[in-house]
């Protein structure tokens, strides 16, 4: 089981790739989704391990198609990858997602960063840093409550163009975290040039951390090399007590899962804010 988190977004994607009529539906269903409101976004809290606050919640996607009912990302993604229709749903998941940090703010809760997925497409091909500020200008969101999460090997892919892309990024006052960090091999000289805020330790390090000694190896390198450059460490997909012990033990800085909370609505948010304030 492992393995298969490892590389979730290989094993899943060949559903979608049996060639010809199947493929061409899905792919249309794909495409009409958005003009048809069939997505939504849930959010899943991001808590410092030391003080317990929710400082943070991320943004996932979900496609409610009207026959065959929740979609889970891990399906579609790699087919909106594939077609280029990753950009403008990446383009709608960016502005809803400031559209509701904002209306959260509004509505008086302490203001949090939002973390939004950006895939490699979007990153590499659609003048992302437009796309952004227009995202912020349109949402009246003040830039440093938006994050991005770029995985590690999508930043790899080409370090260069991705660290000049960091860079504007960064000047304009958004927060970028390297997400699935431990599956994509940087390098530790590039990792150092990246201007990136947070390490985001890949969950499938944290399934079996308990009972793993490489996984507990894997983990307590990558909280002491933030330690060491100065950069925050969260760890996902964090289910158990054992494991929330282990990462406090090691001095990991936030955690994100079921453990604290499943991805909920906007609602949900609030409703969980609401109670953290003593409201
Ligand atoms: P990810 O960015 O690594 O997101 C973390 C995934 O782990 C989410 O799955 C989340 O629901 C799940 N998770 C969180 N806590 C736990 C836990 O304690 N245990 C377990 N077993 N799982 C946990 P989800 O929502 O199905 O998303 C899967 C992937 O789809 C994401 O992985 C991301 O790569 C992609 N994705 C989701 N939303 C978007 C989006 O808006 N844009 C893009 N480009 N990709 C997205
Ligand atoms: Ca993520
Ligand atoms: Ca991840
Ligand atoms: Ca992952």
């Amino acid at each position: 089981a492992k393995e298969l988190g490892r590389d979730n977004v290989q094993f899943y994607a060949p559903e979608f790739n049996s060639s010809g009529h199947e493929r061409f539906l899905l792919q249309e269903e794909l495409r009409n989704a958005l003009a048809r409101g069939e997505f939504t976004l849930l959010y899943q809290p991001q808590v410092d391990l030391r003080s317990g606050h929710v400082f943070a919640v991320e943004a996932l996607i979900r496609w409610k198609h009207p026959s065959l009912g929740l979609i889970s990302p891990i399906k579609f993604i790699p087919l909106a990858e594939e077609t280029g229709l990753i950009v403008p749903i990446g383009d709608w998941v960016l502005h809803e997602a400031c559209r509701q940090n904002k209306a959260w703010q509004d509505d008086g809760l302490p203001p949090m960063v939002v973390c939004v997925n950006v895939s490699a497409r979007q990153f590499k091909e659609s003048n992302l840093i437009n796309r952004v500020v227009n995202a912020l200008k349109d949402c009246d969101l003040e830039a440093k409550y938006l994050e991005l999460e770029l995985t590690e090997s999508l930043i790899m892919q080409n370090v260069d163009m991705a660290v000049s892309t960091m860079n504007a990024l960064q000047s304009l006052g958004v927060q970028i975290s390297i997400d699935d960090f431990g599956t994509g091999y940087s390098s530790l000289s590039a990792l150092k040039t990246f201007p990136v805020a947070r390490l985001k330790i890949d969950k499938s390090f944290i399934n079996d951390l308990v009972t793993d000694e490489n996984d507990q190896a894997v983990a307590s390198a990558v909280i002491s090399l933030g330690q060491k450059l100065n950069l925050r460490v969260i760890a996902e997909g964090v289910e158990t007590n054992d494991q929330v012990a282990f990462l406090r033990k090691n001095n990991c800085d936030e955690m994100q899962g079921y453990h604290f909370s499943k991805p909920v609505s906007a609602q949900g948010i609030a409703k969980l804010l609401n109670k953290e304030q003593g409201g």
